[in-house]
């Protein structure tokens, strides 16, 4: 079998959709977090490429590069009692539905660059 062209972009693309970095078809996540050994399509060894905690900083970068300005201008302006555990909360359910594709994210640059540990 001929081997898949590592282009960045495009596995980005379906690292984010949270497909195989190589075939874009077979899942890259088996459950929340947790990366498939192979992928059940093209039979890709994923688990030669380990993301650790990668995905999470990405999230917490982004997560507070957003919520932390809007909480500070909205408690600066005199915003509701409950606008800023509002607020917290948006954070928090953010942080949560952007890990998976960001871990797919990860998961495919590490594919991309062919990066091992
Ligand atoms: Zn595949």
């Amino acid at each position: 079998m001929r081997k898949p062209e590592r282009r960045l972009g495009l596995a980005l693309q379906r690292g984010l959709r949270g497909r195989c970095a190589a075939c874009g078809k077979g899942r890259l996540l088996r459950s929340y977090l947790t990366p498939n050994a192979e992928c059940s399509e093209c039979g890709e060894d994923l688990s030669r490429y380990q993301a650790a905690d990668f995905a999470p900083y990405i999230v917490t970068f982004l997560v507070g590069l957003v919520f932390t300005p809007l909480a500070l201008v909205l408690t600066a302006n005199g915003a509701s009692d409950f606008t800023l555990p509002i607020v917290l909360l948006a954070a928090v359910v953010s942080a949560v539905l952007l890990l998976p594709p960001i871990k797919g994210a990860a998961l495919a640059l590490l594919w991309a660059v062919n990066e091992t540990n």
